[in-house]
């Protein structure tokens, strides 16, 4: 009889109670987990790759002769099993770190080998580590013998891709009911293969082909149904009963008619959108884009006085209490002479807090800003009718939710800091309506960047000095903030202490990170501010929050430690002004090739949106945040950066079908119900807020 889906895998011919075990640690427990526990890659027996086409870091297969091989190691390096393998066309070295005994009995000079793997550097030469192995001489019979392609799987230890192999053989020759998971129109228009042809040419294919026409079944498939969730989450925002706000131009005039400068472009169409959503009966979900410096600020300070002019209160939730006081003094700036009251509530105790919680309550207060504090059980608003969050992947799903149901429905902005890559903006925030401000104010100027050895610090501190002298600012980030045993990283306190005592005595320095109370850290910004610092020695504290247009020089110390994104940002910090500002980059040995591409891409361009692609390219989705409450999905198959196409085509047919058919009650969507409920419906429960 054939398996059914939910067959525990212990009854497959082959495993036991312990390989159970092992394929569970793999998340494996029934026949359809390890039906969808696709292959990583495969080993191809007809490959006509030659060694001397090898190019680095691209995964290959090659087939090869045994040249020689053996064990080698000193008392310097790890022990290794280390084989010469030759095409006629060159040579190639393979390496086994602790390799098994099993795996060195197979070697034999002159047997032929078909190898899978990745061309690197290691101690300065090339070379594959750990390829996956196959013996092209063995004259068996069996199945796999004789299969030009030889599915490998990410596997754990004690599990090898011979023994999976023969599982999943054993579970297709006693056969298994699988029942389609998309609509047959769908694969139809898309030419998708149906399930089971999808399930066996993937495991076991019998060409290339075979493996990107299931792949791409299986690709689709994955971002499909987080599509459908997403689509149904969006559909039911834009039914999701709301303020319906009126433009009555009382406050958002009086702001618009006191501003020094006039709204680029971008900035009008998005507060159009922004503007429309709210005079709509229903909730807005919007999430603001725009690269360092694009104006955001000033957008949601118009969201909110549309807000206040219908009677509401106005909330910003940021990250940081240096962020929720940069926004503060932003906000009390642009609205000096406009009649709204404004509050910044922080963390801890302190005088006046009590009060300002009363005032909240009591409606006295139009414009509250702070951060975590916010969400307090204690903290309650009279009429809450906009939120801004700020930096939104810092928060969690139910702190974000928190803070909405303090209003009765309010209107949402999420905003970041950063450019958010497209493809992963569709992904995590794909329930949200987007707007870009894809231009920056007029006259900024290019911020000129440059990349040097720590050798040449002398000519950049030269520099600094002219700088100074003419009356301009400087920031010099360092990751850490003390010196740590462990580390030879420069630290930014005795960075501070050696450049104070020594090369930069004449001038005014301060320390800033964020073991520093807030008070104090408070009074450091403000006097960088106001000018009564020459020098301001930091951690990435100041990553996000300073404003200051003076400031003209950003030294990174140990740059190629930092992720793109945040390089980005550190040197949004200057460049805010009418001068010419410089961005430094100080690496130290080694620098790695991505380190390398990083500070490349540094140097050729200040477009945020471009840094941020290459950062999603490098990092991957799952740490392009560099948090893991980013709430990113995790893809068996898919990887938004290289299957962007699929992923668009997909969301679109995702948002046709909800948009028919919200509660999938039609014939046609009979299985995408039944997988949708069964697997995503709960999850779908989590974005609700
Ligand atoms: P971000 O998008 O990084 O939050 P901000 O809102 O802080 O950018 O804006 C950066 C600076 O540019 C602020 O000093 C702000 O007042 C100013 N600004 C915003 N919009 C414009 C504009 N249209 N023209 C000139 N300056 C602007
Ligand atoms: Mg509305």
């Amino acid at each position: 009889m054939a398996f059914k889906l939910d067959d525990n895998i212990q009854y497959v011919q082959g495993v036991g109670p312990k390989r159970a075990k092992l394929l569970n640690k793999l998340g494996i427990k029934n026949i359809e987990d390890i039906l969808f526990y696709f292959p990583r890659n495969y080993i191809n027996k007809i490959t006509d790759k030659k060694i001397s086409e090898l190019k680095i870091n691209e995964i290959t297969s090659i087939k090869a002769k045994i040249i020689s091989f053996g064990k080698i190691g000193n008392r310097f390096q790890k022990a290794k099993f280390q084989a010469i393998i030759s095409d006629g066309s060159g040579y190639l070295k393979c390496i086994w770190f602790n390799a098994s005994p099993w795996l060195e009995k197979q070697f034999e000079i002159g047997k032929e080998i078909i190898i899978l793997g990745t061309l690197k550097y290691y101690y300065n030469s090339l070379c594959m580590l750990h390829p996956d192995i196959e013996f092209a001489d063995e004259k068996k019979e069996s199945f796999w013998a004789k299969q030009n392609f030889l599915p490998i799987y990410p596997l754990t230890e004690g599990l090898s891709n011979k023994i999976f192999q023969k599982i999943i053989l054993n579970i297709f020759n006693k056969g298994f009911v699988v029942s389609e998971t998309l609509p047959k129109y769908i694969l139809e228009k898309q030419k998708y293969l149906e399930i089971e042809e999808a399930l066996k040419k993937i495991h076991m294919p019998n060409s290339r082909e075979d493996i990107s026409v299931s792949k791409k079944r299986f690709i689709f498939e994955e971002l499909f149904y987080l599509q459908i969730m997403l689509a149904r989450r969006n559909i039911y925002w834009h039914k999701a009963t709301g303020n319906q706000m009126k433009l009555k131009k009382t406050l958002t005039t009086q702001l618009k008619n006191r501003l020094s400068f006039e709204l680029t472009t971008a900035q009008k169409k998005v507060l159009n959108e922004i503007v429309d959503d709210m005079k709509s009966p229903f909730q807005m979900n919007r999430l603001l884009q725009g690269d360092v410096g694009s104006g955001k600020t000033i957008i949601s300070i118009f969201a909110m006085l549309l807000a206040i002019e219908n009677g509401f209160q106005a909330a910003i939730m940021a990250p940081t209490e240096i962020l929720a006081t940069q926004h503060y003094f932003a906000i009390k700036e642009f609205l000096s002479e406009i009649d709204v009251k404004i509050g910044l509530l922080l963390g801890g105790n302190y005088a006046g807090k009590k009060k300002l919680k009363q005032d909240i309550l009591d409606g006295k207060i139009d414009v509250v800003i702070g951060t975590h504090s916010l969400i307090q059980k204690d903290v309650n608003f009279q009429n809450l009718g906009i939120i801004i969050i700020d930096e939104q992947h810092r928060f969690g799903v139910i702190q974000r939710q928190s803070l909405s149901q303090k209003g009765q429905t309010p209107d949402k902005i999420f905003m970041s800091a950063t450019p958010i890559p497209r493809s992963l903006a569709l992904t995590i925030y794909g329930d949200l309506d987007v707007s870009v401000i894809d231009e920056l104010p007029p006259n900024r100027q290019k911020i000129y960047t440059s990349w040097i050895s720590a050798n040449k610090k002398p000519k950049v501190f030269e520099f600094v000095n002219k700088q100074i002298s003419e009356g301009r600012q400087v920031y010099l980030v360092c990751p850490l903030v003390e010196e740590t045993e462990k580390s030879n990283l420069l630290d930014a306190t005795s960075t501070y202490e050696r450049l104070k005592n020594g090369i930069f005595q004449k001038h005014k320095l301060a320390l800033l990170h964020g073991r520093m109370s807030n008070q104090e850290k408070d009074e450091i910004m403000h006097q960088f501010k106001n000018g009564k610092i020459d020098i301001l020695v930091s951690t990435t504290v100041i990553e996000v929050g300073i404003d200051v247009p003076n400031a003209t020089i950003m030294i990174i110390e140990h740059s190629e430690r930092f992720g793109l994104s945040q390089l980005h940002q550190l040197r949004g910090r200057v460049g805010r002004g009418a001068h010419k500002s410089y961005c430094v980059l100080v690496a130290y040995e080694p620098i790695s090739e991505e380190a390398l591409l990083r500070l490349n891409t540094m140097k050729e361009t200040n477009d945020g949106f471009q840094i941020s692609e290459v950062d999603l390219e490098i990092r991957g989705p799952g740490e392009f945040f560099g948090t893991d409450q980013s709430g990113i999905p995790k893809f068996r198959i898919a990887n938004i950066v290289r299957d962007r196409k699929i992923l668009e085509q997909s969301r679109k047919l995702a948002f046709e079908v909800i948009s028919e058919d919200y509660d999938l009650n039609l014939e046609k969507h009979k299985f995408l119900k039944k997988k949708y409920k069964k697997d995503f419906l709960r999850k779908e429960k989590l974005f609700s807020f």
